[in-house]
Order: C-alpha cells, then structure tokens, then sequence
C-alpha cells in the first residue's frame, strides 16, 4: 500500500513547479508521491503557456493569410473556425499530456489523482489516505484574480481559464490588465478579427518591461488597430442588452461584447492546512529563503505559490532547485534577474537582466550606457516586413545588465541574452563572435557592435 509507505518527498500539486521537482528528485533516487487534484501539469499545460502559444500561432497564420498579397501570393482569408482553432490547440496540449504522463510513469513516482490537504509538516492527506514524506514540496500554484466587487460569470465577464475555450469569436473585447497575459488575448483576438480595447491602470503595457519596449508594443499594437486606454483605472463594470460596458474613473466609458479580467494571478494556499502546519505566508504567498525552504524545517515550496517570478520555467528551475537540495547535491541560488522573460504577443517583447530606469537606480545616471538596433537595419527583418528594436543596458566599460527586444519571434533571441547576461560577457566579446547573416539574431550581434563603439548597420 502506497499510503503506508514513509516517501523522501510529498509533492502537492502537479503543474511545472509540483512536476519538474517529482521527475529530478525520481531521477535522484528518492521515492515520490506526486499528488494533483486536477491534471498532470496543471496551468502551464492546461490552462497557460502552451495552449495560448497555440492561439497566437492560428492568429499569425490568419494574419499572414490577410497579408499574403504583400509577398505575391494569392490567397484570401475567410475567417476564423473556431472549432478548427480549438481542435489545433487540444491536439498541441493533449500531445504534450501524454508525454508528460508516460514520463512520470516511468520515473516511477506514485502519481495520486485527489484533493490534497496538508495534514502535519511530514504528510498529506488525499481521498481519504494519509501520505507521509520525510519532506513535504507546496506547489499548489495560482488561479486567476479579480478586482474587489468585479464578479467572473464566465459569461460575459469571463478569465483567461475561460477565454481560451470561448465557442466563438467576439465581435469586441474588452481586456483588463495590458500585462502578459492581458496583452497576449488581445493579440489573439485582433488577429481573429476582433475589436480590441486594453484598459491598463499604470502608464504603459507590459508595465514592467523597459519603457522603451513597452513604447514599441503600444506603437506596434496601434497600427494592428488595438485600442487601449493606458493610466485609466477601471471604476466599474455593467450588462448592456448584448454585452458590457465598462466605466473608467476618468469617466470614459467602453462597450464591447465581452469583458477579460486579466489582472494577475493569486496564489492558491486557503483551507489546505497551511497555517495549522505553520507555514509562514504573506497576502496568501508562502514564504521561502533562497533556497525554497519554508520556516518549517521539513516543508518546501515552489513555483506560483511562492513570491518569485510567475513562469513555469521559474517553476521548473525551483522544483529542480529542491530535488537536488533534498537528494544531498550542492545547489545555487536562482538569480531572478538572469531569468528570460517574454510576453508572447504580436510582436513578441522579450528581455533578460535589469530595465535602463532599475540600472540608473543602482549604479547611477552617469554610469549606464545604452545602445539600441532597429530592426529596420536588419535584413531578415526586412524580408519578413516585421518591426522592432534591441536595446542593451550596460554599466559603463562594465558589463551588459540588460536585454530588452521587440519584434515578431524575439523569443527565440533572448536565449544568446540570457548567456551574455548570465556570463557577464564584455560587448566587446559579444562584438568578436560572429553572427549569421541573414537572421533576426544578428541584431543582437550589432546592437553589441553599436555598444562596442563600431556599429556596422546603424
Ligand atoms: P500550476 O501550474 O498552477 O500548478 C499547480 C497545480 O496544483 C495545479 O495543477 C492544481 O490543480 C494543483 N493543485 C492545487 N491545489 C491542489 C490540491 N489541494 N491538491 C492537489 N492538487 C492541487 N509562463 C511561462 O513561463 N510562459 C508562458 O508563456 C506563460 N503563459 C501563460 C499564459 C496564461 C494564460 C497563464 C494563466 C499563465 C501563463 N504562464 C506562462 C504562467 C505559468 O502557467 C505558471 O507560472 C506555471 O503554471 C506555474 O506552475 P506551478 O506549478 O507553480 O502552478
């Protein structure tokens, strides 16, 4: 009986934080319960990450299908099936569930489908059994939030868990919140022909990227004809006859079919034994050191339920960070600024290390030094008629804290960022390696050449 067993570690909760810890600690030899009330995989695969990638890749197909006559291809654009769209995206997400199933199957971890509670520092209890671990993982994730008064029917007002199986294309959206996820819904949706309004409270979209990235993405979202009120503080939400409209504090009003809240996501910690046990949490966050451990000796955290970086390749790198501290290996420190980040939208913001304002903030105006590289002096940029620009913060003669870029697919660049900023490369080392030409990544190498003082293209 799998109950009576005493396991090295109790995992609760199976999304990216809850899994990577459960398949690095089996591949280390310890014996795993992994328990998960919902799917293996939880919001990143069901809910987040994967599926919304799926919506914004039919989107870019129903743009470049618009755009075709452009490049002297005939082809014309008849409009969205959503169904179609819908059957694309589970067949992604379903793929990668079977994947992610047979690997933990062969890991052999004890997989638990239930509820589980946290029942004392060294067990949880599930369908009615008791599970105990010499060491207990929290990984129980995060579900969306509202607004204090602003109700979520799933109808009209609906969350992100909501828009990504909408039956249908709304003729009008409104998105609350112009932040990761509330910026990538409204690419989607304008790209499937929709009438798009962001309502976002602070000054820029993307409001904690660079403001030059987010003064791109505004400019770039305006000519696709997005709509946005930026500064605007949302005063209130009601049913018109077909939809809603939505009251701003500086008296503006919006109408539109239907409303997205997507003004974050707050950690789920409630009524699951987490204060009995002693565990330490602040605003519902549980509280960990640098090495994910909570106050309670025996107990560790990870992933959204933790006040770290909201991505599941934080979660991952924190369940890994766990399994190896509690397999006996040495382990570091994650260092949150040399994560990647990027919201997926069209054109894709993507940045690694500190903002030019944080950098002035620590080491002084007069030491930080700034190169930009339109994408307009690229050539594959050109020839994919795609926009944008990188942007390095450099402390002066020191090296590169911050990569900041803007364009279609810069994603897929932030890995060479990411390790000329984990590597504390000089750009004049990054100026020395040479970069492919005609690609999107070469401009990365010229904003290099441009800081290293002999630009080349601009
Ligand atoms: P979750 O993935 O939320 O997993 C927690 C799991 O715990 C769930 O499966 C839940 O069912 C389970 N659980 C909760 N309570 C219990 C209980 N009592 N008993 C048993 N099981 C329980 N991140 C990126 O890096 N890139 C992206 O592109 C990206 N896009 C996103 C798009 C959207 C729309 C959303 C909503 C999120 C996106 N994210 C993205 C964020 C990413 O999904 C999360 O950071 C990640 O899923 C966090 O992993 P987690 O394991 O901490 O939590």
């Amino acid at each position: 009986n799998d109950a009576s067993t005493v396991f090295d570690v109790v995992i609760l909760g199976g999304g990216s934080g809850g899994y990577a810890a459960a398949l690095r600690a089996a591949q280390l030899g310890l014996q795993v319960a992994l328990i998960e009330k919902n799917k293996l995989g939880g919001t990143c695969l069901h809910q987040g990450c994967i599926p919304t990638k799926a919506l914004l890749h039919a989107g870019e197909v129903a743009d470049q299908t618009r755009e075709s006559a452009g490049f002297g291809v005939k082809a014309s654009f008849e409009g969205i099936d959503i169904n179609g769209v819908h059957a694309y995206k589970d067949g992604v997400v379903s793929g990668l569930y079977k994947g992610l199933q047979g690997l933990v199957a062969s890991r052999k971890i004890t997989y638990v489908t239930g509820e589980g509670r946290l029942s004392s520092p060294t067990s949880v209890d599930v369908n009615g059994e008791r599970y105990t671990g010499r060491h207990i993982v929290l990984a129980t994730g995060s579900v969306p939030k509202s607004l204090p008064g602003l109700a979520i029917d799933g109808n009209r007002v609906i969350s992100s868990d909501h828009a990504l199986t909408l039956d249908r294309v709304p003729q009008s959206v409104i998105v609350l919140g112009g932040g990761v996820i509330g910026v990538e819904f409204a690419s989607v949706w304008k790209s499937f022909g929709a009438e798009v309004t962001i309502i976002e409270a602070l000054p820029h979209l993307a409001p904690l990227e660079d403001e030059n990235s987010s003064k791109l993405l505004e400019r770039a979202f305006r000519k696709r004809g997005i709509k946005f009120e930026l500064g605007a503080r949302f005063a209130g939400v009601e049913y018109t006859e077909t939809g809603v409209r939505a009251s701003l504090e500086n008296g503006k009003q919006v109408e539109a079919e239907l409303m997205l809240v997507a003004v974050g996501r707050g950690p789920v910690s409630q009524n699951l034994g987490y204060e009995e046990a002693g565990v330490a949490t602040d605003r519902g966050y549980v509280l960990v050191d640098e090495y994910m451990r909570t106050n309670v000796p025996t107990i560790s955290a990870v992933g959204d339920l933790v006040p770290t970086l909201q991505l599941a390749h934080v979660g991952f790198a924190e369940g890994i960070l766990v399994a190896e501290r509690l397999a006996g290996l040495k382990v570091v420190p994650i260092d949150y600024d040399g994560v990647p980040r990027v919201t997926y939208c069209n054109p894709e913001v993507a940045s690694v290390g500190i903002t030019e304002a944080k950098a002035k903030e620590l080491y002084g105006d007069d030491k930080v030094v700034t190169a930009k590289f339109n994408l307009a002096g690229n050539g594959k940029s050109k020839i994919l008629k795609t926009a944008g620009e990188i942007k390095l913060v450099q402390v002066k003669d020191g090296a590169v804290v911050g990569v900041h870029m803007v364009g279609e697919r810069m994603g897929e660049q932030v890995g060479e960022a990411q390790l000329i900023y984990n590597w504390e490369a000089l750009p004049s080392e990054v100026a020395q390696l040479i970069h492919a030409h005609p690609t999107q990544n070469e401009a990365l190498g010229e904003a290099h050449l441009a800081l290293a003082g002999k630009p080349l293209h601009n």
